[in-house]
C-alpha cells in the first residue's frame, strides 16, 4: 500500500550517498504501516562498505562546505525549511503511514522539525569568536569557532523527521557534513527529507542518509577516524554501547536518551489545566516520546478528584488509524512495543496496581493498546522504574512537597519533568530541586527550536535546539598573536 502523495517523488527507497540515490541492490527492509500491517515500501539496505563510502563522501565534501559563507549556508537551510513546509502534508502522510502517529501530530512534527532548519540557518550567522585580554602588550589573543568535522547521526523511529532535523540543521549550519542512519522502522521520512535537502541545494556529499542494519552501519560510523562526532537519539542501553564504541577514536558525542518523566500536581494547582497537561504529555504519539509523562504524582487531598477527571478525559481519546479524520491515538510502532507495554502493566497489576481505565490490548489490531490509567502505584513497581513508551498513566499520591521531589528524583533518568502549582515560591524551589534537564511548570508541552532540549544522568548529555545547540558541532580554536610591538 503506497501512500497517496501530491508529489510521489518524495517516496524514495534507496540510500542517498555523495549526492546520488543508490541503485536498489542486495537485501531490503520492509517499511510497514502499524495501523494495518500492510507493507508500504521495500527499502534497500546498505552494507558496511557502502557506509564507509558515505563517510568518505562526507569527508571530501566537508572541505568545500566549511568554506561556504555562513550567509549562503543559511540560505540553503532556509530553502530546506521552505520546502519542508511546502510539502508538509506529504511528509506527514509518509510519517503516519510508516510510524502510526495521528496525522495532526505528524503535521505538527514536520513543522517542528522544519523550524530547526530555519533557526539554525539564522544561527549560522552568529558563530562569533572572541578577542580576549592578552598577557602582555605585544600579544593578542583570539578565539575562533570551526566545524567539528564529519558528523554521524543515529536516530529513532518515534520522531522520524524532527530527530534528524535537530541534528542535521546545526551540523550543516556549523559547516559540518553528516551521515545519517535513521531507524529501520522509519526510513521513508528520512529519505524524503534528503530528497528535499537535495532540492534545497545542499551540495553532494554534505548530507548522506544510509538505511540498513545497525550491525553493519553502527560499527562503520563509530570505528571511523574520519567521523569526529556522533550524535545519537535513542535508548539509554544503545547509547551506553555507542559511547563505549566511540572511545577508541575519542569522538565527541551527544546522547539524547530515555526518560522517566515525573508529573507532579500540587493541591493548589488548577486541576483542569493539570488534567489537560497530563493528557497531552502522556498520550502524545501514543505515549512513545522520551518526554512523555511516565509517573503522575498527585497530592493526597486532590488525588481522587484528579484521577476521576483524568480517567474521564482519557476515555474520550479517539483511537484508530492515524490517517483517519479525528483520530488522536494511533497504533504503537510494532507488535513488540505492545508486548513490552503489556508486560509492564501486568507486572505492576500483579504487584498491586489497580486499573482505573484500559489496561489491555485493543481489538483494533495487533499494534493497538488501550489508553490506560493505573492507580495505587508504589516505587518498586515496573511502571515506576521503567520508561513505559506506551499509553499508560500510572498515578501515585504524595503527602508534601519534600516527598514529591524525592519520588520524582528517584530514578536513574533525568530528561523532562513537569509540575502544576500556583505558588510562586514553590515554582522556584521545585524547579531547582528537580534533577532533570527540562522542567515544565503548568505546561505539558515544552519543546521548541529556541529552547535547549536535553537531559542529565542516564538521559544523556548535550543540548539540541537553542543558541547552545550549535556548540556541539563546533570546536574552539585559540590563536595567540605575538611580536606585535616590533
Ligand atoms: P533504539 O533501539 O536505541 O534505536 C535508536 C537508533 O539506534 C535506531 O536507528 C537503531 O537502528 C539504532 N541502533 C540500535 N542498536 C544499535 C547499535 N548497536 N549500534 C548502532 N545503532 C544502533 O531506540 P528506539 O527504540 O528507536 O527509540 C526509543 C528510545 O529513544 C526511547 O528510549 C526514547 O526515550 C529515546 N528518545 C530520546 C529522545 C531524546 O531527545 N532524549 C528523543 C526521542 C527518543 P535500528 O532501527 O536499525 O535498530
Amino acid at each position: 500500500m503506497k501512500p497517496e502523495l501530491s508529489d510521489p517523488s518524495l517516496l524514495r527507497t534507496t540510500s542517498y550517498v555523495a549526492g546520488r540515490w543508490m541503485a536498489a541492490a542486495g537485501n531490503s527492509l520492509t517499511a510497514t504501516n502499524p495501523a494495518t500491517g500492510a507493507a508500504v515500501a521495500e527499502v534497500s539496505m546498505v552494507t558496511r562498505s557502502e557506509t564507509e563510502a558515505a563517510i568518505s563522501a562526507a569527508h571530501e565534501a566537508m572541505s568545500g562546505w566549511r568554506d561556504v559563507p555562513a550567509k549562503a549556508r543559511a540560505q540553503i537551510l532556509r530553502r530546506w525549511f521552505d520546502l519542508m513546509m511546502a510539502h508538509q502534508e506529504d511528509l506527514a502522510i509518509i510519517m503516519t503511514t510508516e510510524q502510526g502517529k495521528a496525522l495532526a501530530e505528524s503535521r505538527g512534527e514536520v513543522a517542528y522539525g522544519a523550524a530547526f532548519m530555519e533557526w539554525f540557518g539564522e544561527q549560522a550567522k552568529r558563530i562569533d569568536g572572541d578577542v580576549i585580554p592578552a598577557p602582555s602588550s605585544d600579544k593578542r589573543v583570539l578565539c575562533i569557532k570551526q566545524p567539528v568535522g564529519v558528523v554521524a547521526a543515529i536516530t529513532p523511529w518515534n520522531f522520524p523527521n524532527a530527530m534528524i532535523a535537530r541534528k542535521a540543521a546545526p551540523a550543516l549550519a556549523a559547516g559540518c557534513s553528516i551521515v545519517i542512519k535513521p531507524a529501520s522502522e522509519t526510513p521513508l521520512s528520512a529519505l524524503a527529507m534528503a530528497e528535499l535537502a537535495e532540492r534545497a541545494g545542499v551540495p553532494a556529499g554534505v548530507l548522506n542518509v544510509v538505511v540498513g542494519a545497525s550491525s553493519e552501519i553502527g560499527p562503520a560510523l563509530t570505528d571511523s577516524p574520519l567521523v569526529r562526532k556522533l550524535t545519537f537519539t535513542g535508548s539509554t542501553e544503545v547509547g551506553r554501547r555507542l559511547e563505549q564504541a566511540c572511545a577508541a577514536t575519542l569522538k565527541r558525542t551527544s546522547m539524547e536518551l530515555g526518560g522517566n518523566a515525573p508529573f507532579i500536581v500540587f493541591d493548589d494547582a488548577d486541576i483542569d489545566a493539570a488534567v489537560q497537561g497530563a493528557l497531552i504529555s502522556k498520550y502524545r504519539n501514543s505515549g512513545q516520546t522520551c518526554v512523555c509523562t511516565n509517573r503522575i504524582f498527585v497530592q493526597d487531598t486532590i488525588h481522587d478528584v484528579f484521577v476521576d477527571k483524568l480517567v474521564a478525559a482519557t476515555a474520550e481519546l479517539k483511537m484508530g488509524n492515524g490517517l483517519d479524520e479525528g483520530v488522536q491515538q494511533g497504533p504503537l510502532v510494532n507488535e513488540k512495543a505492545v508486548e513490552d507495554v503489556d508486560r509492564l502493566v501486568r507486572l505492576s497489576t500483579e504487584a498491586g496496581a489497580q486499573v482505573a481505565l484500559g489496561g489491555m490490548r485493543s481489538d483494533l489490531g495487533p499494534c493497538y493498546y488501550q489508553p490506560t490509567v493505573l492507580t495505587g502505584i508504589t516505587s518498586d513497581m515496573a511502571v515506576f522504574r521503567n520508561e513505559i513508551f506506551g499509553p499508560v498513566a500510572p498515578v501515585m499520591s504524595f503527602a508534601d512537597e519534600a516527598e514529591a521531589i524525592a519520588l520524582a528524583n528517584d530514578t536513574e533518568f533525568g530528561l523532562a519533568s513537569y509540575f502544576y502549582t500556583r505558588d510562586i515560591g514553590r515554582v522556584w524551589r521545585v524547579s531547582e530541586a528537580l534533577d532533570y534537564g527540562m522542567v515544565g511548570v503548568n505546561e505539558g508541552i515544552i519543546s521548541n527550536e529556541m529552547a535547549p532540549f536535553g537531559g542529565v544522568k542516564a538521559s544523556g548529555s548535550g543540548r539540541e535546539g537553542s543558541k547552545y545547540g550549535i556548540d556541539d558541532y563546533l570546536e574552539i580554536k585559540y590563536i595567540l598573536m605575538g611580536g606585535l610591538d616590533r
